[in-house]
């Protein structure tokens, strides 16, 4: 299944898991894993299909600007979240069934992942 959209079979061997119609859209759906914060409440984020660094340089503004709170995805698995951009524009963030009733933690720890500069997690 589309790892996108989940509605329609994905291209086999398409590099993002995606189908016809996702991939035409340029549409590209990232995983993240979030963790506890270290040393505090609140929830950080411990690995990405995308680097700190792009995360910063693609989607910090549009992060800071998010306003909506994140959609719940059955199909993610405990404590991870998914950002869906469409050709560089943020169009979803939603996040495991786990996370549901944390919706300011996870744009938190977006946020602050957002913030960093480094190459890898
Ligand atoms: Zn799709």
């Amino acid at each position: 299944m589309c790892r996108v959209c989940q509605k329609r079979p994905e291209i086999p061997e398409e590099r993002h898991g995606r189908c016809e119609a996702c991939a035409r859209a340029g549409r590209i759906a990232y995983r993240f894993r979030l963790a506890s914060a270290r040393g505090g409440p609140g929830l950080a984020v411990r690995a990405g299909e995308m680097s700190p660094r792009a995360l910063r340089q693609k989607l910090r503004e549009q992060l800071a600007a998010w306003n909506q709170p994140p959609g719940t995805r059955r199909q993610l698995g405990l404590h991870e979240v998914e950002l869906v951009v469409a050709r560089d524009r943020l169009e979803t963030v939603r996040g495991a069934p786990d996370l549901a009733g944390r919706p300011d933690e996870v744009m938190e720890a977006l946020r602050t992942a957002a913030e960093r500069t480094e190459a890898a997690w």
